[in-house]
């Protein structure tokens, strides 16, 4: 490794990690077997409205995860998605993620991952070593083994692609857990509890797999039974709740868009055309994963730094809790990625 630093994955998180780590002075090599779930990211959460604020935002948080949060990382994610105001120029989508008590879904074009990490490639063109590759457990030992001095940043995202039906890519398999297990990293809420399910993932057709965003709910669309019977009294609730609801059904429902606005429709590049829509929950995101401080140091089981270990975005534990709120995967993989990336620069001028 000729680099001070070693980011394994090329999300957003990731990304984001070598952006602060170059920006730190540092030298980085960054490798990754694919986009991951990035490219899906539609919008983030940001308090931009005169009612909205940090506290709400952590509140809206707190409660969506059922209060099984490390409430430290949510108030540093909360507190610090501010500065992405000043960071990106919003397109004035501001959507309101079911769940959430004010709107707080910022977004460029619908693709606030997309162009973010292509932002941040322009900006390093030339500076980071990019591999892309698959890495492994046993790489990283070896790597730990032979030159510990170099810093190791865990950004490999969630698990659940190794689920059969997931509205995830395959390779998302959580590579990074037993990653930062044998570096002598701990683990937390890595069971099937903390696996958050797209409630509504359409289920036939060339676009099987491919998640109809819930937002639509609060413009008209309804859930119907397979029958087409209504079901639910209030269908804006949680996505746990709203899975919870369709698997008491039988598990498919119908998602009918008929009375959404057109522009609506075309706001979330759908196709105007597609209107009644056979969907059933999928896992979408984990939030169990690596135990993390709040900049980003993976912590052994009692508590204790594992030196020059960092994690960020999906692949790490507590943000979430129980329920991760929509909008906040994108937020977590902004700020735990800066974090990781200029905590470990840091660390090397510290030595
Ligand atoms: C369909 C869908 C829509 C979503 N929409 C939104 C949204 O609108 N807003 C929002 O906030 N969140 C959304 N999310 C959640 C969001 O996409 C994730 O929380 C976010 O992408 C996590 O970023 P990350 O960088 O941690 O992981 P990822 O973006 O998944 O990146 C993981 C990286 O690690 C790499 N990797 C994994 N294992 C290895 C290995 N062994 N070796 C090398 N590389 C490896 C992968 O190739 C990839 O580059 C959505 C998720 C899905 C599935």
């Amino acid at each position: 490794m000729e680099s001070e630093i070693f980011i394994i994955g090329g999300g957003l998180a990731g990304w984001r990690a070598a952006e602060a780590a170059v920006r730190g002075g540092a030298s980085v090599t960054l490798a990754a077997n694919g986009p991951g779930n990035t490219p899906d990211i539609h919008a983030l959460n940001c308090p931009v409205l005169p009612e909205d604020s940090v506290e709400c935002f952590i509140e809206d948080t707190l409660s969506s995860g059922k209060y099984q949060n490390d409430r430290a990382l949510v108030e540093t994610m909360c507190r610090e998605s501010l500065a992405l105001n000043d960071e990106f120029q919003w397109d004035g989508t501001l959507i309101r993620p079911v769940g959430t008590s004010v709107p707080r879904c910022v977004s460029i074009r619908h693709a606030i991952g997309a162009i973010a990490v292509a932002g941040i490639k322009e900006r390093l063109k030339g500076k980071v070593t990019v591999e892309k590759r698959t890495v492994t457990v046993e790489e990283l030992l070896a790597l730990r083994r032979a030159q510990p001095e170099v810093k190791i940043i865990i950004a490999t995202g969630g698990w659940c692609g190794k689920y059969a039906f997931s509205d995830n890519p395959p390779y998302l398999k959580g590579d990074g857990l037993e990653m930062a297990r044998a570096l002598g990293g701990a683990l937390r809420d890595v069971d099937d509890a903390h696996v958050q399910y797209e409630p509504t993932v359409r289920i036939e057709g060339p676009r099987r797999g491919i998640p109809v965003i819930t937002t639509l709910l609060y413009e008209g669309a309804k859930l119907l039974t397979p029958e087409g019977k209504e079901f639910l009294e209030d269908a804006r609730l949680n996505k746990d709740e709203l899975s919870r609801a369709i698997f008491g059904i039988g598990g498919t429902a119908i998602y009918d868009l008929r009375e959404v606005p057109e522009e609506k429709i075309l706001e979330c590049k759908m196709d105007p055309e597609e209107r009644v829509i056979k969907v059933s929950p999928a896992p979408h995101s984990s939030m169990g994963g690596i135990v993390i401080d709040t900049k980003c140091h993976v912590l052994d089981a009692s508590g204790k730094i594992v030196p020059g270990v960092f994690a960020c975005g999906e692949v790490t534990a507590g943000v979430h809790g129980l329920n991760r709120l929509g909008g906040n995967g994108g937020t977590a993989a902004m700020v735990f990625g800066t974090i990781a990336g200029r905590e470990a620069a840091l660390e090397l001028r510290k030595l």
